[in-house]
């Protein structure tokens, strides 16, 4: 019972924050939710929640929701207040307009990993079949999009390999570039489970996250490594493993390419890819990466086992791998180390992304990249092509379209004229604030679907109003593949679901759709993706939950990947040579800048802020190693100017030694720090993800903002 009263009802619901996907009961009296309980049969959280997703809901009601469309026809232009048909009316206008003077390829759109399925399909569907152009990118493009190229170059698809209950199996667990305590908590608190009662953990991370040493846990290993050098320190691993004779050869042979293999062995076995050759660039000691390597590929002295030859190894990682030049290599990297140690297909191993939004996957698998329909398949397949044409009525473009950095590029040079952004604030959260704003500003249309008018919606024409995750039906994706049910808690308070939103701007512009509840969506989804063949709403409300792919040959849902083959058949190990950050550091810069999450809060806290949460982080930190503060002559709490190339911005300092001399780092949640003006531009190579994790910069004393 709680001050609104004792409850009434209860809906089991999906959260809406992290990759973890716990699901709760929410307890509602009337049309108030009282409470968020954990659901004791989540599949993923059985039973447990965070902070985030028990406490931070607050933000559904709050007085900053914009309920009511909002049009103008210039961004210098206050705002008008309409309803939904005009705003339709309007915006279809626009766009038509804009399509018709100059082309199909000048319009595009952006998906939300925070939205359902079913919504992100529609915004890909509407861009493809409506606007008319492949320009549809997501907001995975700044954190995951390099797991999807990575693991789609070595396994076949993109996806994390293991479910959750896996870890349970590990006998030694590898953790890089991820820091599961803060970003993935219910799944942290199962890691540490597992590592207390025994399994070995190795952290690779530059700064010294909880899990290094937490209660009753103490990692065998944390390579602290020099930001940007992650390829590095798994090529030197991979030298450990191939040249002390640690692989799993009759795996490979077996499973693998075996030429490939055979390549990457020689490259990986040169003496310049030693850890001792590579410590200089690494930072990270010789002897204590030899022994992580040994420890990853044998589960270290004494490891024994009646049923298996070899230990089990997991690998679970996050955007300290992705958000770097690097990051497809690195991904890849990954693989090759757990294909080459028989780490694949079956429980407590694989390689295992933790995705960071709640739908980061299942936006992916929805078709929101340029270049891919729906379920990873190029656009230039003509029969795949042709499956859509035959079931949507209309052409679609052959030709990939452009990516956001690509987007905001084109708009530039006056090729790309009109953008709708679902649920996503490009401003605040992509890198290079300058460069996204004076983009923004050139388009002739920019429209902004999202529940507070956002940072973006500065340089937005049209502001359409968002639901919540309380007020929708759908399905989010999880970090292990897993489908689960979002089921409407209350009437949405804008009138519209966000499927709907996108369905009457398809219907304004032109198009016949008559989606009549998000379950038919869905249905469409299975018809025209094979991963998803098996899946609706009906066997996910009876089931609970179902992880892809569902289909003939796996009608119940696939725990585990790659079980007796690779989903390309052979698994393929890929030479990732590593190639140093254009990002350098030097007399003007000399430190090095890393970013990432803190446990209350979430991503540019957009919705955390607008809850009871902020007492646990009212503002971005700037963590410094006390050398460095002290030859600064700076003070704990004292206020700093954090300056890169690219721009400066004021935060506290935070002196501490989690972080290395040369290092600094902060969190991104708070708009007042907007720590993405001092990234950078450099991006993966493969996936334009942005380099948020390396950044050259200086720190100054302040007097604040
Ligand atoms: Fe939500 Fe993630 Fe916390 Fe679970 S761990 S309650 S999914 S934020």
């Amino acid at each position: 019972v709680t001050a609104i009263g004792k409850p009434e009802r209860a809906v089991v619901t999906t959260c809406a924050y992290c990759g973890v996907g716990c699901t709760f009961r929410a307890e509602m009296k009337g049309e108030q939710l009282v409470r968020m309980v954990p659901w004791k049969d989540g599949k993923a959280n059985r039973g447990h929640a965070c902070v985030k997703g028990r406490f931070a809901w607050g933000y559904a009601n709050h007085r900053d929701r914009v309920l009511k469309p909002l049009i103008r026809d210039s961004i210098e232009e206050p705002w008008r207040e309409v309803g939904w048909d005009e705003a339709m009316a309007f915006t279809a206008a626009k766009l038509n307009a804009i399509k018709a003077q100059h082309g199909a390829r000048a319009l595009g759109g952006i998906t939300s990993s925070r939205c359902t399925n079913e919504e992100v399909w529609l915004v890909q569907k509407l861009v493809r079949a409506g606007f008319g152009s492949n320009n549809v990118d997501t907001c995975a493009r700044v954190c995951h999009s390099p797991t999807g190229y990575g693991l789609s170059k070595t396994f076949g698809t993109s996806a994390g390999t293991q479910d959750f209950d896996s870890v349970e199996a590990a006998d030694v667990v590898m953790v890089i570039g991820a820091n599961p305590t803060d970003g993935h908590p219910v799944f942290a608190s199962r890691l540490k489970r597992r590592l207390r009662k025994g399994a070995k953990l190795i952290v690779i991370d530059p700064r010294r996250i909880d899990l290094v040493r937490s209660p009753h846990i103490e990692a065998a290993h944390h390579l602290a490594l020099q930001p940007g050098t992650n390829v590095a320190v798994l090529t030197a691993m991979a030298h450990v493993i191939v040249t002390e004779g640690l692989a799993d050869e009759a795996f490979v042979r077996e499973r693998c390419d075996w030429d490939e293999y055979q390549h990457w062995a020689a490259f990986v076995g040169q003496e310049r890819h030693s850890p001792e050759a590579l410590e200089p660039v690494t930072r990270v000691p010789a002897a204590d990466l030899r022994a992580a390597a040994r420890l990853y590929a044998t589960g270290g002295p004494g490891w024994a086992s009646a049923e298996r030859s070899r230990p089990n190894a997991a690998i679970y990682y996050g955007l300290g791998v992705t958000e770097h030049s690097q990051g497809s290599s690195t991904v890849m990297a990954i693989a090759n180390l757990a294909m080459a140690t028989g780490n694949v297909g079956r429980p407590g191993v694989g390689v295992n992304p933790l995705r960071g939004q709640n739908n980061v996957q299942g936006s992916c698998d929805m078709g929101s990249f340029p270049h891919e329909l729906p379920g990873y398949r190029h656009i230039a397949g003509a029969e795949v092509r042709a499956s859509f044409e035959a079931d949507w009525g209309v052409r679609l473009d052959p030709e990939p379209g452009l990516r956001i950095p690509n987007m905001l590029d084109a708009a530039l040079d006056g090729s790309f004229r009109a953008l709708y952004v679902q649920g996503e604030d490009i401003l605040q959260s992509d890198p290079n604030t300058h460069h996204v704003a004076a983009g923004l500003a050139a388009m002739d249309l920019v429209i902004v679907h999202d529940l507070f008018l956002n940072e973006t919606a500065n340089y937005a024409h049209v502001f359409l109003p968002g639901s919540t995750f309380l007020e929708k039906n759908g399905t989010f994706t999880n970090a292990e593949r897993r489908i689960q049910l979002v089921r409407k808690v209350m009437e949405p308070a804008n009138g519209l679901e966000d499927w709907e939103v996108t369905q009457e701007l398809a219907r304004a512009m032109g198009l016949d759709w008559n989606y009549a509840h998000p379950s038919e969506i869905m249905d469409e989804v299975a018809r025209l993706t094979p991963t998803f063949a098996g899946v609706s709403h009906a066997r996910l409300e009876a089931e609970g939950s179902l992880q892809w792919p569902v289909d003939a040959a796996h009608p119940d849902g696939s725990p585990i990947m790659h079980v007796d083959a690779f989903v390309r058949g052979k698994g393929r190990f890929m030479v990732t040579d590593y190639v140093p950050t254009d990002e350098k550091t030097g007399p003007r810069y000399p430190l090095l800048l890393t970013t990432g999450r803190i446990l209350s809060q979430y991503n540019v806290g957009a919705q955390t802020r607008r809850t009871a949460n902020t007492v646990w982080h009212p503002e971005d930190l700037l963590e410094m190693h006390p050398l460095d503060a002290g030859n600064r002559g700076l003070k704990d709490g004292a206020w700093v100017r954090l300056a890169s190339r690219t721009g400066e911005t004021t935060l506290r300092l935070a002196v501490t030694d989690r972080v290395a001399p040369g290092v600094v780092y902060t969190t991104f949640h708070h708009p007042a720090t907007q720590a993405n003006v001092v990234t950078t531009e450099y991006s993966d190579w493969a996936t334009n993800c942005p380099e948020y994790k390396v950044t050259a910069v200086q720190v100054t004393a302040s007097n604040g903002p």
